[in-house]
């Protein structure tokens, strides 16, 4: 029996885009790009702490980081919401990714305030997001008129 759908983001035909973790006689569907990148996250902001004084800020590499570790979840995600598929491999690899980055980016935030990579990192997925919903309800729209006009 499958059940806890919420900590899938959707109903069951995300299934395949989850992991599936037996809970007595239950199997659990966890989100695989949040049970990646949620775990990814607090170890990074953890080791981030505990090595405070070796990891100061490196502009050009958290820079890199910063956007490029948080470009392909955005992409995937965009994908998927757009029809294509999201592998359950790619939700982890990109998830981990996107955890790693952010923590790189609210640890540098937290050190020296205000983090203006952080809040570019925010707004560029923001961005990224809203681009994304927006071609998701043109296309929607498309397809309705598109049965109506038969
Ligand atoms: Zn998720």
């Amino acid at each position: 029996m499958l059940r806890s759908v919420w900590l899938a983001h959707a109903g069951d035909t995300s299934v395949a885009r989850c992991l599936h973790l037996p809970v007595g006689r239950w199997r659990i569907a966890l989100c695989a790009r949040c049970a990646a990148l949620y775990p990814t996250l607090l170890l990074v902001l953890a080791l981030q702490v505990l090595l405070r004084a070796r990891l100061g800020p490196h502009p050009t590499a958290d820079a890199v980081l910063a956007l490029g570790g948080a470009f392909p979840a955005l992409l995937d995600w965009s994908r998927a919401r757009l029809g294509a598929p999201s592998p359950r491999a790619t939700r982890l690899w990109s998830g981990a990714l996107l955890g790693l980055a952010l923590g790189r980016t609210i640890f540098l935030h937290w050190r020296d305030p205000p983090g203006e990579l952080l809040a570019i990192q925010l707004a560029l997925l923001a961005a990224g997001a809203a681009g994304t919903l927006l071609l998701a309800r043109k296309q929607a729209r498309s397809s309705a008129s598109r049965l109506f006009l038969g």
